[in-house]
């Protein structure tokens, strides 16, 4: 029997004004409905908008510290449901038990950093040009902020706006993916249970073009942050420019991994199965790309392949599935699609390339070789289990390759050439460079983000969300008793 789940507005578990809703399948089994959730419009975002500007006053002037008592107990919450969380996470939307667990706990750490900075938020102080006056900057928050979150990491993305949102004064409309949304909704009712006051943290579910959309274009939300596709993230930047919101953006990745000859090749090897199949491939920071040196491009393959073929896909709540399926048909199409594109460039199949002879949206963990670095398998987000192969002669070549791309969010290098290694970090146009490891695996306690079409600047992760959901507001006290004019008045002048 699928559970019905509702929108939270003011402190209250609501239906959508639209009487409408919309089913949430398992991708594993698309028979089953896992659950029912509203489908919005833009009149409950206007209901959850209201509500949240209404709890900002009182919100934002409890000190910092005393709204982070309140999210150390969500938790605390959070450790104690993580088994219950992960496996309703990986029924919804397909990640593999053990990476589920993960998801989970990614939220708890960013849970007790938020917790930690209550007692930091630091800002700066620095002397003024002129005598007897203080300067320096504190942090405010900013009023109702908006969160629109994809579905594959359906708990930890959601917590990488969540904490530092509220925990910085800020009260939230959250629109979780409509492919995710029960975890979501899990995780909206911890907060609830941890006392986070009503009006505080609000969700509406529905359709990221109408409740979405609704979010980006509402003028009393003051901030956007958005992780999803770099399209939608620039129709997100479009609409949210006509009310002058603050916008951060998290988007795609075509990312990178170089293998040098004076690589370890089973560590390479290990780090490109994790990279490219973990998640079935549907990270922002899989590995899609795979650039390797003449030198050992052959014995790379044998010893991939060997591998690939090792790797257990099935239902991913099994606790030895390397590979769960992917998130929807539409998904499934995708791929399938980007297959024939692959093949019609002129690509060669090395392994791979099917669907999977069973229920739900399974696909083969798939190796393109002699793959064009300018068709659109080597170019495009294909956020599936799809892997392209290079061939380079040189450390050059194979940084221009990498660069070649209209996305830079992560990267890697495996080599044991410090020369190498240290220049990669220099010239790969990433947000994140990893040596000697792959390209997923961030930690939530460093800045997060990209380059090029991944973002717009913003850092998420760490000190540095901090900086998305806060104003600066600087402060002069002039205490010398008489008009001091900056930039006019000079030392010559002191008595
Ligand atoms: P998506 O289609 O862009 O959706 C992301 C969110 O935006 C969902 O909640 C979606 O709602 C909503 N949305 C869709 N159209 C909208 C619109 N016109 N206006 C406002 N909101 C709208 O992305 P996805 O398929 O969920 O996730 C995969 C993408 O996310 C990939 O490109 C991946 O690289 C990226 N990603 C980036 C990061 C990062 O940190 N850089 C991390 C994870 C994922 P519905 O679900 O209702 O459509």
């Amino acid at each position: 029997m699928a559970k019905e789940y509702l929108n939270y507005i003011a402190g209250k578990w609501v239906p959508s004004k639209s009487g409408r809703t919309f089913e949430n399948r398992n991708p594993s089994y698309p028979d089953e409905v896992i659950s029912v959730h509203p489908l919005s419009t833009k009149e409950d975002v206007d209901e959850a908008v209201k509500a949240a500007k209404e709890a900002f006053p009182k919100w934002s002037r409890i000190p910092a510290p005393k709204r982070a008592e309140i999210l150390r107990r969500a938790t605390e919450i959070l450790i104690e449901r993580k088994e219950e969380l992960a496996q309703l996470m990986s029924r919804e939307m397909g990640k593999p038990i053990v990476e589920a667990r993960g998801d989970v706990q990614e939220a708890i750490d960013t849970g007790f950093y938020a917790f930690g900075e209550g007692r930091r938020l630091f800002a700066f102080t620095t002397p003024s040009e002129l005598e007897n006056k203080a300067a320096y900057v504190i942090r405010r928050p900013i009023g109702v902020a908006g969160l629109i979150t994809p579905w594959n990491f359906p708990i930890a993305i959601p917590s990488w706006k969540i904490f530092p949102a509220l925990l910085a004064g800020n009260t939230v409309v959250f629109k979780p993916a409509s492919d995710s949304p029960a975890t979501a909704a899990e995780f909206v009712k911890i907060f609830e249970e941890a006392g986070v006051p009503p009006g505080v943290l609000n969700m509406v579910t529905g359709s990221g073009g109408e409740v979405g959309e609704a979010i980006a274009s509402h003028p009393d939300i003051r901030v956007v942050s958005f992780t999803g596709s770099s399209v939608v993230g620039a129709r997100i930047a479009e609409i949210a420019a006509r009310t002058y919101k603050k916008v951060s953006l998290e988007m795609g990745g075509k990312n990178p991994q170089i293998v040098m000859p004076s690589a370890n090749l089973d560590l390479a090897v290990d780090g490109v199965l994790w990279g490219a199949f973990g998640t079935t491939g549907q990270r922002c920071t899989a590995t899609s790309r795979l650039i390797l040196h003449e030198a050992i491009y052959d014995e790379f393959l044998d010893r991939l392949l060997e591998r690939v073929k090792t790797l257990k896909i099935g239902d991913p709540w099994e606790e030895d599935t390397n590979m769960g399926p992917l998130v929807n048909e539409g998904a499934l199409k995708k791929v399938q699609l980007y297959i024939k594109y692959g093949l019609d460039s002129g690509a060669k199949l090395l392994y791979g390339g099917e669907r999977v002879d069973r229920p739900g949206y399974f696909f083969q963990p798939t190796i393109f070789t002699d793959v064009d670095p300018n068709s659109r398998v080597a170019q495009e987000e294909i956020f599936g289990p799809v892997l392209a192969v290079f061939k380079v002669r040189s450390f050059d070549e194979a940084i221009d390759l990498a660069n070649n791309v209209r996305y830079g969010l992560s990267s890697s290098i495996y080599t044991n050439d410090i020369r190498e290694a240290m220049e990669a970090i220099e010239r790969l146009e990433a947000g994140i460079t990893y040596v000697n490891a792959p390209t997923i695996g961030a930690e939530t306690h460093l800045p997060f983000g990209g380059v090029k079409q991944t973002g717009n600047g913003h850092r998420e992760g760490g000190w540095t969300v901090y900086e998305i959901f806060t104003e600066l507001k600087t402060v002069y006290i002039d205490y010398s008793g008489r008009l001091q004019k900056a930039q006019i008045d000079t030392w010559e002048d002191l008595e």
